[in-house]
C-alpha cells in the first residue's frame, strides 16, 4: 500500500521500519527532519511537509500527545485538509478519548476514514515489529489497513467500531501497568528494608504467582534502577495518567489509585526528571522508606 507515516519518536521509527520491510511504498514525516535519515537510507520517500505524507492510501500518525497530534491534524497543511477521500488516518498515539472522538466525527465530515490503533509495547518491541495492536474504526477501514497493522505488531486485536474504544482500552491497560510499577516499587521497599535480597525476591515472584511480562520487564528495571534511557518518558506517563482521569470522569468512574499514581508522576516532574523511564515511579517507595 501506499502509505504516510508522521512522528518518528521512539515508537514511530521502528513502526516505519516494519512498514518498509513488509513492501509499503512508505512517505514519512517528522518535525525534527534529522530524525528521517535512517529510513531514507531504507527506501522511505521523505515528505517535506505533512501535506506531502498524506498522498496515499493511509497516513499514520505515532506523535506525543493529543496537542501534537491536533496540531498535525488541524489546519491549512494538516492532515484532515490533505487526506484524499475515502483514504484512512490510523492514529497509533496514546492520546484522548474525547479527541478519537472529535477525529472521528471530523474526518467522517471530510469523507474520509479513521482508524485508532494505540499499541502495547516499548520501542524495542515496536523495532522487532512485536506490538500489540488495539483496533477499532469502521469494519470496512480496519479490514483496509489489515496489513498495515499486522505489520507492526505481531497481533492486532480489533475491540470495536468505534475508535475511542480502542483508546480507552490503551488508557486502562497504562493504567495498570503504573500501578503495578507503584506496587512492586512498594513491595521491594518492604522487603529490602526488611534485609531480603531483592533480585531473590523478584525472581521467587515472577516464577511463581506473578509470571506476567510486565512484573518481569518493570522489576527488573526498578531493581536495576535503570531510568536512563527513557523507553517511556516521565512525561508520557503522566499524560496517559491523566488521561485515564479524564475518561474516568466522563464516564463517572470514581479511580483513586489514579490519583495517587498521577501525583506520583508529579512528584518525579517537580524534581525535574523528565528525562526518566516511567518505572522511575517505582523508585519513589525506597526514597520515601529513606532506603534507597
Ligand atoms: P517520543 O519518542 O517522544 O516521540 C514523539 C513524537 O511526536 C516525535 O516524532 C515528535 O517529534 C512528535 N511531536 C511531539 N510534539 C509534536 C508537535 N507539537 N508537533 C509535531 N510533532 C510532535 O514518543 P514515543 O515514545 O515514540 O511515543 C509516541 C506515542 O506512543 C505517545 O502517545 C506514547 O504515549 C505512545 N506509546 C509509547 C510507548 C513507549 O514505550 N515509548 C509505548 C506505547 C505507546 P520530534 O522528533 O520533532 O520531537
Amino acid at each position: 500500500m501506499k502509505v504516510g507515516f508522521i512522528g518518528l519518536g521512539q515508537m514511530g521509527a521502528g513502526m516505519a521500519a516494519n512498514l518498509l520491510e513488509a513492501g509499503h511504498e512508505l512517505t514519512i514525516y517528522n518535525r525534527t527532519r534529522s530524525k528521517t535519515r535512517t529510513l531514507i537510507d531504507k527506501g522511505a520517500w521523505a515528505a517535506k511537509d505533512v501535506a506531502e505524507a498524506c498522498q496515499g492510501d493511509a497516513v499514520f500518525t505515532m506523535l506525543a500527545d493529543d496537542l501534537a497530534v491536533e496540531s498535525v491534524v488541524y489546519g491549512d497543511g494538516g492532515v484532515l485538509a490533505h487526506l484524499r477521500n475515502g483514504a484512512i488516518h490510523i492514529s497509533a498515539s496514546t492520546i484522548s478519548v474525547a479527541l478519537s472522538e472529535r477525529l472521528t466525527a471530523d474526518h467522517a465530515a471530510a469523507a474520509q476514514r479513521f482508524v485508532a490503533a494505540p499499541v502495547f509495547g516499548r520501542p524495542e518491541m515496536a523495532e522487532k515489529g512485536q506490538l500489540f495492536v488495539v483496533a477499532a474504526g469502521a469494519a470496512d477501514a480496519v479490514g483496509d489497513v489489515d496489513a498495515l497493522l499486522a505489520a507492526v505488531g505481531q497481533r492486532t486485536f480489533v475491540v470495536s467500531d468505534e475508535p475511542k474504544a480502542a483508546n480507552l482500552v490503551k488508557l486502562s491497560g497504562n493504567f495498570l501497568i503504573a500501578s503495578v510499577i507503584e506496587s512492586l516499587g512498594e513491595a521491594l521497599a518492604l522487603v529490602a528494608k526488611g534485609g531480603i535480597d531483592k533480585r531473590q525476591y523478584l525472581e521467587l515472584l515472577t516464577s511463581t504467582l506473578f509470571s506476567a511480562p510486565i512484573y518481569k520487564t518493570y522489576g527488573d528495571l526498578i531493581i536495576q534502577e535503570k531510568f536512563e534511557p527513557a523507553g517511556f518518558a516521565v512525561p508520557l506517563g503522566h499524560k496517559d495518567i491523566r488521561l485515564v482521569l479524564a475518561a474516568g470522569e466522563q464516564l463517572r468512574v470514581p479511580m483513586p489509585l489514579a490519583n495517587i499514581l498521577r501525583d506520583r508522576f508529579l512528584t518525579l516532574l517537580a524534581q525535574g526528571q523528565e528525562r526518566l523511564d516511567w518505572s522511575a515511579v517505582g523508585s519513589l517507595p525506597a526514597r520515601d522508606a529513606g532506603a534507597d
